[in-house]
């Protein structure tokens, strides 16, 4: 017996969910690519990126994932045989900087600890230490999505100024960008760049990058620049050249409307919901993890991302068994553990077009494997969710 029947709920880490309007806005015929509503869809979307990413900077819009978005901030600002600083959270840091290696940048690591978030101190410390100004750049990932760590990156941004470091300041927001506050001028941030389909509520397959006065200055002698990535061809007038070729119309399309979303939210009011949200799955984890078989993977509280949930399950237990039973018997589909937590856990996202509803339900059916596998836990974590919301919702 399942009971599955029904739309399956996907609360894996992006993508995420697509809003049936955001949808629905893609479903038209194909348009004129040099004249008319795309030309203003792209004006509106760039400038309502600046917004989001709370920069007076330059956007850019790139048909691409957010891999793509990582080797455009790299190859616009940096010259080969540059070297970076990458602040290693989990997985995703580390992974840009394998690119950054690919493309004859040299990378030193900082950090690496899968269950604690990056301490600032030592990111001035090291930086105090490079007295020839040999890094040139920061690398940090805001949320990592595989190890659920969020790092601080106001303070890390203060830290390089404190060191007195020229180095740009670049940021992976896309596990976190419209899920927590993000603030790309007053922090300090030189690049930043994201994804369409995590907190942003798009399909996968576009990315976004902004820059500030000091990247575009870096900009200007930066060697590694392509054709495909380079912001001075896509700052020119042509509406062709924004995107290097034909626009991702259809994708577009759904872009403005998710950003339409967003934006009559609010983007503070889509914030909080994300921080109450991320209480109530936070405290039925903590509820489970009474009994010792699963563990919160990021040790201290302020460490946790307001977008994903890293579950460890202890004990020689197959956490296979509690993501098949999740999905093939209830319908709800949660993340595996990735890199070095390969097999370890699960993730339980709660990022972009998320409500009451599909948390509790998301919550509601783990637990429900939890009893039906017979897998020790704290009981009513569900009940521990229900009251955070009850005490975070007013009436
Ligand atoms: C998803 C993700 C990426 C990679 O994005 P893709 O669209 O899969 O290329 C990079 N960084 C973080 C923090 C992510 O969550």
């Amino acid at each position: 017996m399942t009971v599955r029947k029904g739309r399956e709920f996907l609360a894996i880490p992006g993508p995420t969910t697509v809003p049936d309007e955001v949808l629905n806005a893609a479903h038209r015929p194909a348009v004129d690519i040099y004249e008319g509503d795309l030309v203003d869809v792209t004006q509106s979307c760039l400038a309502d990126l600046r917004k989001v990413f709370r920069t007076e900077g330059r956007s850019y819009i790139y048909a691409a994932n957010g891999h793509g978005a990582w080797e455009a901030a790299l190859t616009n600002v940096l010259s080969r045989g540059d070297k970076v600083l990458v602040l290693a959270s989990g997985l995703f840091g580390p992974a840009w900087g394998e690119m950054a290696k690919m493309l004859d940048i040299e990378v030193e690591h900082l950090g690496g600890d899968w269950r604690r978030a990056i301490d600032p101190d030592a990111v001035e410390a090291r930086l105090r230490a490079d007295r020839e100004g040999e890094i040139k750049a920061v690398l940090v990932v805001q949320v990592d999505t595989a190890s659920s760590i969020v790092n601080d990156i106001s303070a890390i941004g203060q830290a390089i100024r404190n060191a007195g470091s020229g180095a740009l300041f670049m940021v992976d927001a896309i596990a976190s960008l419209a899920t927590m506050p993000f603030e790309m001028d007053a922090w300090g941030i030189d690049v930043a760049v994201t994804g369409s389909q995590k907190g942003l509520m798009m399909p996968p397959g576009l990315s976004f990058v902004a820059a500030g006065e000091r990247a575009r200055s870096a900009h200007q002698t930066a060697n590694l620049r392509t054709q495909y990535w380079d912001w001075t061809f896509r700052d020119g007038p042509v509406h062709y050249h924004k995107y290097c070729g034909t626009p991702p119309e259809h994708q577009l399309f759904a872009m403005r409307k998710a950003l339409d979303l967003l934006l009559t939210e609010g983007l503070e009011n889509a914030i909080e919901r994300h921080r109450i949200l991320a209480g109530a799955v936070h405290a039925a984890v903590r509820r489970w993890a009474e009994a010792g078989a699963l563990e919160f993977n990021v040790a201290a509280p302020d460490d946790r991302a307001r977008s994903v949930t890293t579950v460890l399950v202890n004990g020689g237990r197959d956490p296979e068994s509690i993501r098949a039973y999740c999905r093939e018997k209830c319908g709800v589909v949660i993340g595996v553990t990735i890199g070095d937590l390969d097999g370890r856990g699960f993730r339980i996202a709660h990022m972009g077009h998320v409500n009451a509803p599909m948390i509790l339900g998301t919550l509601g059916v783990v637990e429900t494997s939890l009893n039906a596998l017979a897998i020790p836990h704290g009981r009513g974590g569900v009940q521990a969710a229900i009251d955070v919301l009850a005490e975070s919702v007013s009436p």
